[in-house]
């Protein structure tokens, strides 16, 4: 099978699609979708925290505020279009310990220039917050929200096959051929795209999917894994919203945090 598009979009999750969405929706094109599962969506896009990110963690005004601040913007836009729940939850960043007060300051200094509202609470007021958090001060974001990523997922998905675009589920881009008039991506299953261009949103194979078109660099994903537990009914009341440590600025990480997600589980 040969499919025709202007666009190819290599990966279907939340990124892939809202690309697809967009070049769709403003932009008139042909747009083709290859996802190499049977469904959309089904890494990180649907196994994540469910938070809506304020910005908090980034410094001002570099590319990952940018992008949070509006993506939150965007997001909260196409919730309330699409009737999608989005929950205020407020969230707790708990310094446990002095130690934790460079970093603490850092990220309320981030929130403040940020634009997010933020206040400092000694012990008694995260209390009043979160009843069962230990800690010598915390940061209290009452307005971050959470929302079931699953959903966006598929209401995008919904409203690309609606634009005309085309999912091609199954379908794994192989290898990679370019001329000055089109590129070719062969795929599994027999299935050959031709696309005036190509969006790569692979996820954690974007290093992959960039070297089938040539890309050499000593840049490369690598991976962590991450583990869930979900809190028993009986022990759901020890949180309310969702309550982060204090993270190391150095890492790419949030710590080992509590999450109240949209369809009220305790992750
Ligand atoms: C544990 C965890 C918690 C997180 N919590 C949050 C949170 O609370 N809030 C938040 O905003 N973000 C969170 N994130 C981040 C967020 O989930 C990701 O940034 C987002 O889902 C990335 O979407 P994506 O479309 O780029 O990637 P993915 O969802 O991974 O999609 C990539 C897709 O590409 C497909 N693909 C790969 N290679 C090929 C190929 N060769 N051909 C065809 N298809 C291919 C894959 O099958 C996959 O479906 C979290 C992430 C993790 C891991």
């Amino acid at each position: 099978m040969e499919v025709k598009a202007d666009v190819c979009v290599v990966g279907g999750g939340i990124l892939g699609l809202s690309c697809a969405y967009l070049a769709l929706k403003e932009s008139k094109k042909e747009v083709v979708i290859l996802e190499k599962e049977e469904e959309v969506g089904l890494h990180q896009s649907s196994r994540n925290s469910g938070v809506v990110h304020s910005g908090i963690y980034y410094p001002p005004d570099s590319y990952k505020a940018r992008f949070c601040l509006k993506g939150k913007k965007l997001l909260k836009e196409f919730c309330t279009k699409e009737n999608i729940p989005l929950v205020k939850r407020g969230k707790l960043i708990v310094a446990s310990s002095e130690d934790d007060f460079p970093a603490f300051y850092k990220l309320k200094e981030y929130a403040e220039k940020n634009g997010i509202v933020v206040f400092e609470l000694n012990s008694k007021e995260a209390k009043e917050v979160e009843p069962y958090v230990k800690c010598i001060k915390a940061l209290h974001l009452p307005e971050v929200e959470v929302v079931n990523f699953s959903d966006v997922v598929l209401k995008l998905a919904e409203r690309v096959a609606e634009f005309g675009g085309e999912i091609l589920k199954g379908r794994k881009a192989e290898k990679v051929s370019k001329s000055s008039q089109e590129i070719v991506i062969e795929c599994s299953g027999g299935v050959t795209v031709r696309a005036k261009k190509v969006i790569s949103c692979a996820g954690l194979q974007s290093d992959r999917v960039a070297a089938l078109f040539g890309w050499k660099s000593s840049v490369r994903i690598i991976p962590f894994k991450g583990i869930y537990y979900k809190l028993k009914e009986e022990w759901k009341h020890l949180c309310r919203g969702l309550i982060y440590p204090t993270p190391k600025l150095s890492l790419p990480f949030l710590g080992i945090h509590l999450t109240r997600t949209a369809l009220e589980e305790v992750k």
